[in-house]
């Protein structure tokens, strides 16, 4: 009697945790499937900080030097692309895109508009994922990937890369020589906005980008962020005012912008 009574405690409480086990696995896997886009949108860490470019040449325009800047948005596409595509618009502007591949399948109207509207598509990998990158070596296949989901849906086929957290430290030579074999370029930046740190705070995304701006071409690094897409107007009438004129990614007129000093990319 007690050797039964224990035998069917023993079945009661392995089943209690079967159930709870199976409860557990069931929430986990739907929230990923929640959080799937959210995963490759996340910012591990700080991007890098900015080099001092000096391969940019000035530009002259009528006798006089042009300014240049470039604003770039990260690790789209995302719920704000077409509200950040509505205010280029508004000031006919041009800016370039750096997308994350399993993003793009849930953005596809908007990344046909990106292109026809005259923006770049530029290529951010497929899992933004450091150690899978640099430590594992992937970036250059992650690159091919997600250069292709980019063609398939807009019909461009983009060379330009930008490396998920700046191109230094992890794209070492080795990693460099494989994009360069693979035809690709790579951009970093001159001005980090740091957007990311001021969620709800777009005046400190405006001002940081602002009050860093020295040079006659800029390369702003911004993310498809509520903040960024906030802050945009401030940033493009203070750029306005301090005599810089906007200009896209153009593959025909590249130039070198990598961390890394590497000419070839
Ligand atoms: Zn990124």
């Amino acid at each position: 009697m007690l050797t039964a009574l224990h035998k069917h405690r023993g079945l009661f409480i392995a089943g209690c945790i079967a159930v709870f086990i199976i409860i557990l696995l069931s929430v986990k896997s739907f929230s990923t499937l929640v959080n799937a886009e959210e995963r490759y949108t996340i910012q591990l860490v700080s991007e890098q900080p900015t080099g001092d470019l000096k391969r940019i040449e000035p530009e002259k325009y009528n006798g006089k030097i042009r300014k240049i800047a470039y604003l770039t948005f990260d690790d789209g596409p995302s719920l704000y692309q077409k509200s950040i595509l509505d205010v280029l618009a508004q000031h006919d502007i041009k800016a370039t895109f750096f997308l994350v591949g399993p993003n793009v399948a849930n953005h596809k109207e908007s990344m046909k508009r990106l292109v026809k509207e005259g923006h770049y598509p530029g290529l951010h990998s497929m899992t933004h994922n450091y150690k899978r990158l640099y430590q594992e070596g992937q970036i250059a296949v992650e690159m091919k990937q997600v250069q292709a989901i980019v063609q398939e849906v807009t019909g461009v086929k983009a060379n330009l890369t930008r490396c998920p957290y700046g191109s230094m430290p992890g794209l070492t030579k080795p990693l460099r020589d494989q994009l360069v074999a693979d035809g690709f370029k790579e951009w970093d930046w001159t001005i980090d906005s740091l957007d990311w740190k001021f969620p709800g705070n777009p005046n400190a995304v405006t001002h940081a980008v602002l009050s860093k701006v020295s040079k006659n071409v800029e390369v702003i690094l911004l993310h498809e962020k509520e903040q960024s897409l906030q802050a945009l107007p401030a940033i493009i009438e203070g750029l306005q005012n301090k005599g810089y004129d906007f200009e896209v990614y153009n593959e025909n007129a590249h130039f070198s912008l990598n961390f890394w000093h590497d000419n070839r990319m």
